[in-house]
């Protein structure tokens, strides 16, 4: 049987499990940077949750709610820009013609 000490105790560890995985949920979605280059030079650096446009030379990239797209390119093929908006670390959106890659980290 349980007494009222017990239960005080095991509602302790339950908001305590609750409390860090919260907190280790949020570490990781701040941790969440997006990075946009173009060759080996870093154009861009910040958190995937700061809603913001990026202006670059041929290509705008938009992050919004925990995404990131292209949202212009005035390169040929436009695979930029049909490309769907990204939101996992590790995901990529290159433009091959302007030699920009757009990457969660
Ligand atoms: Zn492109």
């Amino acid at each position: 049987m349980f007494k009222k000490g017990d239960s005080a105790v095991a509602g302790f560890l339950i908001v305590a499990v609750l409390v860090s995985a919260v907190a280790v949920f949020h570490f990781a979605a701040a941790g969440r940077t997006v990075v946009i280059r173009r060759d080996e030079e870093i154009l861009y650096e910040g958190s995937l949750y700061e809603n913001k446009e990026i202006q670059m030379e041929g290509n705008t990239a938009v992050i919004e709610s925990g995404t990131v797209r292209m949202r212009w390119a005035d390169c040929k093929n436009q695979i930029c820009v049909r490309h769907p908006a990204i939101s996992k670390r590790g995901e990529t959106i290159i433009c091959l013609p302007h030699r920009i890659v757009v990457e969660i980290r």
